[in-house]
């Protein structure tokens, strides 16, 4: 069985922006933990490139939509080569593959009697591509995520039977663990308990859709056909594409990683969408929170908008992935500070990992001949062994529940205490009589090894730092062999040489 995690299929309105690089970190950084495991890993994310406000911003751009969407899209992809983000599909939703998974996913609905055609009236979000409950003096209301107007809409639209699956959605976003985190569960159970109301799935004046089959002048609710991505994205590459294909790839994802924004649609519309074509269910709808610069809000009309291009040129991926994973608990909402950035990277990275290693390397190259020192004898209760197999086994637990925080922070707690026990240890006054020779070898093998597990456990995370502490320790992390392996106590080899000691991370300034 797959393991399938998706990001958002992001909107192609406007280049990346920092929230949809920390939700794409972070996926990456749970596949690359996934693969470690040994598992077979399918990361999707991709674009949605219709609706109305993509036709309009082609418009106002003097270009076709397709064409503003290839450009846009090409930044996302030119993006996440920059960011080194291992996907394993990017999935358009202009693509031929994906209008022909949409056309058989609506012709299931259609077979399980819960499509029929009415009349849409309100106020609609053109931003948000939603309609608004009737919010109060609807024409002077301004859609608090956009700050526009709403328009008014009364057209004939294709409607999904949501309100058949009431008790199906209830049962669903009951279970612990298909919405997290909690404080977002009980807001869709909030939503769904005030009654489900069918939505639209087709509109009549967006000629920038997917063609609803058989029906003249109506293409398909952009999330209708949005959310269908991530069912295409498993069938890409096949030689046919179909729903059968797709479920057989991998289907159903493991994990949809979205922002909060956008959890109703995946919480509520999407199984409902699902189980009316016969589709399992995703395990895990994960809404994150929204990151603020300074405590503010980011916005264009506020010029505090954070370019992640700038981020990524001044400091590296390392350090932002590091920032953005150990600093925010998923789920909640994040706060970019620039002094806080400044001080987390060189206390825990620079500091604490990175001075760990220069110190040691640097001392057992001294005394022993620019090697790991040899004769030690591996005893796996020793304390430092004994700390390191408590952290790997937290850390592996807050993987795999998605604390992402909490496991960067067992990372660093090691360090910390390993730095306490070199300090306890005092090898350097130790090592001037001859007869403590053996025990300095030990002490500083110890240190080494819980430096190489420290190393070891931020490759999902870091994988460039965890490289440059391999290089340094003359460690080779061997693909072929399990990760979880060479988490063990006593793989680093003795008498293996040590090379020169570099600084891995550079100390950062406050701007
Ligand atoms: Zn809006």
């Amino acid at each position: 069985m797959s393991f399938v995690i998706t990001t958002p299929l992001y909107y192609v309105n406007d280049k990346p922006h920092l929230g949809s690089i920390y939700t794409t970190i972070v996926c990456d950084a749970i596949a690359r933990y996934k693969r470690l495991l040994g598992k077979e890993v399918i990361f999707i994310t991709g674009v949605d490139e219709h609706g109305l406000k993509i036709q309009r911003t082609a418009n106002e751009k003097g270009v076709d939509p397709q064409t503003h969407c290839n450009n846009i899209t090409n930044i996302f992809n030119d993006n996440w080569k920059d960011w080194d983000i291992t996907y394993d599909k990017f999935i358009r939703t202009s693509s031929n593959l994906h209008e022909s998974i949409v056309s058989e996913f609506y012709a299931r609905v259609k077979k399980s009697d819960d499509i029929y055609m009415g009349v849409q009236k309100g106020w609609y979000c053109v931003g948000c591509e939603e309609f608004k409950d009737n919010p109060e003096n609807s024409s002077t209301y301004k859609c608090p995520i956009h700050q526009k107007n709403l328009e008014w809409r009364n057209e004939e639209n294709l409607f999904f039977r949501l309100s058949k699956y009431q008790k199906q959605i209830e049962e669903i976003i009951n279970k612990p663990t298909f919405i997290e985190p909690k404080e977002r569960r009980n807001e869709i159970i909030n939503f769904v308990a005030k009654g489900l109301k069918d939505f639209s799935i087709s509109r009549t004046n967006v000629s920038w859709g997917i063609p609803v089959p058989g029906i003249d002048n109506h293409t398909f609710y952009v999330w209708f056909d949005a959310l269908l991505g991530y069912v295409s994205a498993l069938s890409l590459n096949e030689k046919e594409n179909s729903l059968k294909k797709s479920i057989n790839a991998g289907w159903p994802p493991d994990i949809h990683l979205i922002g909060k924004d956008i959890l109703r649609f995946h919480a509520v519309y999407w199984p409902a969408m699902l189980i009316s074509a016969g589709f399992e269910l995703p395990k895990t709808v994960f809404g994150h929170g929204f990151l603020t610069r300074e405590g503010q809000k980011m916005g264009k009309s506020l010029g505090n908008v954070l370019d992640p291009k700038v981020l990524l040129s001044k400091y590296g991926r390392d350090p932002v992935r590091w920032y953005l994973i150990k600093d925010i608990s998923l789920g909640n909402d994040g706060d970019f500070q620039n002094k806080r950035f400044v001080d987390i990277i060189n206390n825990d990275l620079a500091n604490t990992i990175g001075n760990l290693l220069n110190r040691t390397s640097s001392m057992s190259r001294k005394w022993f001949k620019n090697k790991v020192p040899k004769d030690v004898k591996i005893t796996r209760n020793s304390e430092l062994a004994y700390l390191s197999k408590v952290t790997v086994d937290k850390y592996i637990n807050n993987f795999n529940a998605y604390k992402l925080d909490l496991a960067s922070r067992d990372i660093l707690n090691l360090a910390i205490k390993t730095n306490l026990y070199l300090n306890d240890k005092q090898p350097w006054i130790l090592i001037k009589n001859e007869s403590n020779i053996p025990l300095v070898k030990e002490i500083i093998y110890n240190v080494l090894e819980s430096t190489r597990i420290i190393g070891l456990l931020l490759l999902p995370l870091l994988p460039e730092l965890s490289a440059k502490i391999d290089a340094q320790l003359g460690f080779i992390y061997k693909k072929e062999v399990l990760w979880k392996n060479q988490l063990e106590w006593g793989v680093l080899n003795q008498d293996s040489e040590l090379p020169n000691p570099i600084p891995i991370i550079n100390k950062l300034e406050y701007e």
